[in-house]
């Protein structure tokens, strides 16, 4: 079947066939693949400030900023100077470098919790070693995760997911054993009712409640006031550890992340993305007592032949010290314009939606209702959001190919390039209004 919203992107295309015979679906990470909206996925080869350039020569205004990390936009002159710079003086050692204490105590002092922070690659990696630490000082086994929360694809953490397992409603992940899923207890998000009664239900079982700071795995889901203060209160009464995952908040919604927004304070944090300035670099850390007890220092084991890699640190560390307070500021009134154009445009198109934020985070549910879990969020007609993206990419906008992801800006994105998404949003608005249920435009 052809696919009505498909142009012309030929090297992109050969690409991807190319891709597909080698590599699953053609693709190093599902949602790339542009399942949920269809089409040719864009093989992008440059990027410069906001703005990405595909194999065909086309350029986009980027809102997915490699879901997350590029705050200050690709190729910022000083990341790339920091990133040269510690590439000449050799890539890995395997041994312990300046660079690595110089991003931990960056996060340390910008994120009062973390007492002590361990580097790993990956924010998967962070969540899986945060899970095996909380367990490893409780002696507990059971995990309490909320639906439509991404956590990366820890096998434990896998239950009713959100990213890429939201948009592709996956029942359930084939290759992860009941011994493994066994143990966590997924919650509705935003009820602290059932947090209550799984702490009840289970007493002295459970290890951990791990939750996003402020969820932007099933699009953007803030949490209600007093959530997530609760949730560090029912923990503290029941000998559990807080995890609050900040891989996709961590130093882009504020300074200090999510943090810095509701001021609740876990026991333990884990971070990724913006940390690593574009490289593979993610942490987890909290309290020293309970961080004290990884190895070398203490039982639990975890590990990283590139933990703590001196390129990573060194993009980490240049990008982090050049997010100043003005850095934030611009981020939000980004944020605000295009949010307010997108409204803009919606609303005179009759389309019902709800834009949905979370400091300088933001997505657009096509509801009018408001969204405050899992089962919210995929009452929106997603379909909308396909005949909707593919308008914006054809305008030369890059959207994430999915309805349930977070948008993200850059420090780089600047008026022209508001300008161009501004000027988009009327026509992508039709597409929304005119998509029937297939996602097909009439
Ligand atoms: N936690 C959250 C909140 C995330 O958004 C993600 C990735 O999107 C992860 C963990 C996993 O991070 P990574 O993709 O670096 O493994």
């Amino acid at each position: 079947m052809t696919n009505p919203y498909e142009y012309e992107a030929p090297v992109s295309q050969t690409l991807f066939d190319r891709a597909a015979a080698v590599t699953p679906g053609g693709v190093n990470s599902p949602v790339r693949a542009f399942g949920a909206v269809g089409g040719t996925p864009r093989f992008m080869v440059s990027g410069t400030g906001p703005y990405l350039t595909d194999a065909d020569g086309r350029e986009y205004v980027d809102l997915v900023c490699s879901w997350g990390p590029m705050i200050l936009g690709h190729a910022h002159p000083r990341v790339t100077e920091a990133v040269l710079a510690a590439v000449a003086r050799g890539t890995s050692f395997g041994t312990p470098g300046q660079g690595e204490v110089e991003l931990a105590e960056e996060i340390v002092a910008r994120v009062a919790p973390v007492e002590r922070v361990r580097l790993v690659s990956s924010g998967t990696e962070a969540t899986m070693s945060a899970i095996r630490l909380a367990r490893g000082f409780t002696g507990r086994a059971k995990v309490i995760k909320f639906a439509g929360c991404y956590h990366g694809h820890v096998d434990a953490l896998l239950a009713a997911a959100g990213s890429g397992v939201a948009t592709f409603a996956l029942p359930d992940t084939p290759g992860v054993t009941g011994a493994q899923a066994g143990d966590t207890i997924v919650l509705p998000y935003n009820d602290l009712d059932a947090v209550r009664a799984a702490f009840e239900a289970n007493p002295g079982q459970i290890a951990c409640v791990i939750t996003e700071a402020s969820p932007g795995n099933m699009g953007v889901v803030p949490p209600l006031p007093g959530f997530n203060q609760g949730l560090a209160d029912l923990c503290r009464t029941n000998g559990a550890l807080y995890v609050s995952d900040e891989v996709m908040t961590g130093f882009r919604v504020s300074k200090s992340g999510w943090y810095g927004i509701d001021g609740v304070t876990p026991d333990l944090m884990t971070f990724g993305k913006v940390m690593g300035g574009g490289f593979p670099a993610a942490a987890f850390g909290g309290r020293a007592d309970v961080m004290e007890k990884l190895a070398p220092a203490g039982p639990v084991y975890q590990a990283g032949t590139l933990s703590g890699n001196p390129v990573a640190t060194a993009a980490g560390v240049a990008q982090l010290r050049l997010l100043d307070d003005a850095v934030y500021a611009h981020l939000d009134r980004v944020a605000d314009d295009v949010t307010g154009a997108i409204t803009e445009a919606l609303a005179k198109e009759g389309v019902a939606h709800r834009v949905q934020r979370a400091g300088t985070m933001f997505s657009v549910f096509f509801t009018d209702a408001p969204v405050t879990n899992y089962a919210e969020a995929k009452t929106q007609e997603a379909h909308r959001y396909t005949a909707f993206f593919h308008s914006m990419l054809s305008q030369g906008v890059y959207l994430p190919p999915s309805a349930f992801e977070s948008w993200f800006v850059s420090a780089a994105h600047d008026t022209a390039a508001v300008e161009r998404i501004a000027a988009a949003l009327p026509a992508a608005a039709r597409a929304a209004a005119q998509a029937d249920q297939e996602g097909e435009r009439r």
